[in-house]
């Protein structure tokens, strides 16, 4: 048993859900938080608060006794949500909102040292122009020009944790995530990112139909299971290094590609209707340079492996809502 209070901000969603079971495997006690229950697993916390972290009273009650700080609650989603702008001021006034409360507080009342998930949608959008060729390394973030309200509110809230660390001396370390994907994660609802919707896309329609992607298609990215960011997330907060660090993976796909990965896995040979939609940059790839140099973390699964065990879980979720079509 490890003696460490660990506070799981974030714990009824995807990565926090997964990240409490991996600190609970690993001996400590934990307490999650989050306004919202886990929709898809019961917490495995040793407390779960289910409260609003934009409320200060809150945050100092979840915040008491607690040794170290993993804050993964955000206003986010995919495309859907981030890149219309319907939800700017939102996901502005939201997570900017628990960041200032968690910082404050944590620094207040004796938490030694705090994770922070920043995101690669900080970088800007102009080295993220051509599909094949975009560039991510940590030093490009600045001159900064994120391409969403997210990403701004992320590259702020990295500022605001690393000012607490030089002035207040808490230890922070950020990572910047690229695309974390798996089960137990969103699906459907609209705030469902590529993988999973392309899975559930693919799940809901018989062998004759189509799927729609939005833009050509031809935009990459790449993404990162779930199981090799935790070790990521694990090295970082156990090491000297404050990073902000990518933490993704290096095997860009376009987005059509991904779904024919999708289809290969699931035996299913489906033609795919390009459609108008939000998609964000036109390329985005990780740079794992630094993350290997500081950490020597490279992600163990590859693509294919992650999807297929995320397209096991998400048609698991479509039989149980029964919705196929044709
Ligand atoms: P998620 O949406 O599943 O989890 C975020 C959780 O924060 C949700 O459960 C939500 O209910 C909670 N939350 C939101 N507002 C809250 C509030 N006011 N009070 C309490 N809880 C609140 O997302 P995720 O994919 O698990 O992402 C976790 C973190 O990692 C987020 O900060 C996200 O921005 C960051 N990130 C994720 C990815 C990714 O690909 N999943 C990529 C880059 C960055």
């Amino acid at each position: 048993m490890n003696s460490k209070k660990i506070l799981v901000c974030g714990a009824g969603g995807f990565i926090g859900g997964h990240l409490v079971k991996r600190l609970k495997e690993e001996g400590f006690w934990v307490r999650g938080v989050d306004i919202k229950k886990h929709e898809y697993a019961e917490s495995q916390a040793d407390e779960f608060v289910q409260g609003d972290l934009r409320d200060p009273i809150l945050c100092k009650k979840v915040l008491q006794d607690i040794d170290e700080v993993y804050q993964l609650a955000a206003d986010m989603g995919g495309a859907g949500y981030i890149f219309t702008g319907d939800h700017d001021a939102a996901v502005m006034h939201n997570s900017a909102s628990i960041n200032l409360n968690i910082v404050d507080l944590a620094s207040q009342m004796g938490v030694k040292k705090i994770f922070y998930s920043s995101s690669a949608c900080i970088y800007p959008e102009y080295n993220q122009l051509d599909p094949d060729n975009p560039k991510c390394s940590e030093e490009s973030a600045y001159p900064a020009a994120p391409d969403s309200e997210y990403g701004w509110e992320k590259l702020f809230s990295e500022r605001l944790y690393l000012s607490y660390k030089r002035n207040c001396g808490l230890e922070v370390h950020i990572a910047r995530f690229h695309n974390i994907y798996g089960p137990e994660g969103t699906w459907t609802g609209g705030r469902e990112k590529a993988p999973a919707a392309l899975c559930r896309k693919v799940s809901e329609t018989d062998k004759s139909g189509s799927i729609e992607i939005w833009g050509d298609g031809k935009q990459t990215r790449s993404f990162l299971y779930i199981d090799d960011c935790l070790d990521a997330v694990r090295a970082l907060m156990e090491s000297d290094f404050e990073g902000p660090v990518n933490v993704g993976s290096e095997e860009m796909i376009s987005i059509n590609n991904l779904g024919k990965m999708v289809m290969d896995i699931a035996n299913k040979d489906l033609s795919i209707n390009n459609i108008k939609g939000p998609q964000g940059v036109r390329g985005r790839n990780s740079d794992n340079a630094l993350i290997e140099e500081k950490l020597g973390w490279k992600p163990k699964l590859t693509l294919r492996e992650g999807m297929e065990k995320t397209y096991q879980w998400v048609s698991e979720q479509v039989a149980k809502h029964s919705t196929v079509k044709a």
